[in-house]
């Protein structure tokens, strides 16, 4: 069989790169190893500025999520997790979204627009002449294009070394309505209002020196939060520019998004929103090929870079801050850090010094220390 493109994976990325292709009359065929609904180990925290995207690639969904205007943000105090302060907000700070729902919702959205979407794990993605050739089980694709959006191992198909990464835990607990960030060393724990549950979890950075197993995590868990929860470790992988350019630039008409490209931010673990983008910009990539004397893989670099640049300020911002945890985490009781920190979850912060500008005008958030 041929296709003029092959997506593989039906996660944030590959579901936002299939419904543009879909919208833009481009045939394609959508891989997934699951069945839907299927678990995925995730927050399921979606900012302001990944409703944004959201809307913008897939105008017909309202994402069925749980708006939360009061999130504490905590530290550890000799053992203990204390709140330090809390922002409140008039308009949604974040919602939270129950990923095994959302990511249905968002693949029956391209099905019912006569997208092609296939239950079957990619094997090997091979070099042809005239493109690529997909393996999947009981089924071979050949095509021009290939989207590979298959997670954190994604580079595997192609025998490449996908990005560093970590485990990070995830589980579900009583529904309390209270938002939270725990900020520990190297690492944090979110605890994300939803209506039925909460979705609960934590754990440190990739890159981080010493790495939690379960048992640590789990324990760090209950110790914060007052519950015993059952969790599940994902991996999550470590945003890397070097990595983005290497693997985009492996093959002319192989492209890598969200997490197969390491695109989540390396300071909060956001990854939804750089899921969903670069999916949109791998499939108008391929719209714009030959224009203008460019590859679309040139193109494709070129759209990344607003989400490149977003992600580094991310690592920045993570280095300074785990630099001094403790004094930096006081930083956070300023009127001025609620503002920074709305604009930084509303908008992709290309310019550090531009945003910190920025800040001063954003409104209608206030805070409470404790
Ligand atoms: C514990 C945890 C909590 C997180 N919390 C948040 C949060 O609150 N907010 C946020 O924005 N981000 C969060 N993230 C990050 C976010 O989950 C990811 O960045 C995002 O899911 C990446 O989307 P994706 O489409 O690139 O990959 P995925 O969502 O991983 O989707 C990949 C898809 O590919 C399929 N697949 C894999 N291999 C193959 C194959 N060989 N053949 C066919 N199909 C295949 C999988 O079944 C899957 O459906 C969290 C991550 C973790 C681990």
């Amino acid at each position: 069989m041929t296709r003029t493109v092959t997506v593989v994976g039906a996660g944030p990325a590959g579901l936002a790169a299939a419904r543009i292709l879909g919208r833009e009359g481009i045939d394609f065929t959508l891989f997934d190893s699951k069945t839907f609904p299927r678990y995925k180990g995730c927050g399921g925290g979606l900012t302001p500025r990944s409703i944004r995207v959201l809307g913008e690639i897939f105008p017909e969904i309202e994402p069925e999520g749980f708006e939360t205007r009061e999130l504490s943000f905590r530290s550890i105090d000799e053992g203990v997790a204390r709140d330090m302060v809390t922002y409140m907000s008039k308009r949604p700070l974040f919602f939270t979204v129950d990923r095994k729902e959302f990511d249905h919702s968002l693949l029956k959205s391209v099905i019912e627009r006569e997208g092609d979407f296939v239950v079957s794990r990619v094997r090997e993605i091979e070099k042809t002449d005239c493109g690529f050739l997909v393996k999947g089980e009981n089924l071979e694709i050949e095509s021009k294009f290939v989207i590979v959006a298959g997670g954190v191992f994604g580079a595997k198909l192609v025998n490449l070394e996908p990005p560093e990464y970590g485990i990070i835990y995830h589980g579900y607990s009583s529904p309390t309505g209270n938002a939270s960030i725990t900020f520990i060393q190297d690492g944090y724990l979110w605890k994300f209002p939803g209506e039925s549950f909460d979705s609960i979890g934590g754990g440190v950075y990739p890159d981080a020196p010493n790495i939690l197993a379960y048992e640590e995590m789990a324990t760090l868990v209950k110790k914060t939060f007052d519950e015993d929860v059952e969790l599940m470790g994902t991996p999550m992988p470590l945003f890397n520019t070097e990595k983005v350019l290497e693997l985009n630039r492996a093959f002319e008409g192989l492209f890598f998004a969200g997490d197969s490209a390491g695109l989540v931010d390396n300071w909060t673990g956001e990854g939804i929103d750089f899921a969903l983008d670069s999916g949109r910009q791998a499939a108008l990539s391929i719209l714009e090929d030959g224009i203008k004397g460019k590859t679309a893989g040139q193109r494709y670099l070129e759209r990344l870079y607003p989400i490149v640049r977003h992600l580094q300020v991310a690592d920045a911002f993570r280095r300074r801050f785990h630099a001094n945890l403790q004094g930096n985490v006081l930083l956070l009781k300023s009127r001025r850090s609620a503002r920074l920190f709305v604009n930084y979850i509303s908008r992709y912060a290309g310019n550090l010094s531009l945003m910190v500008l920025k800040s001063f005008f954003t409104g209608g958030i206030r805070h409470r220390s404790t």
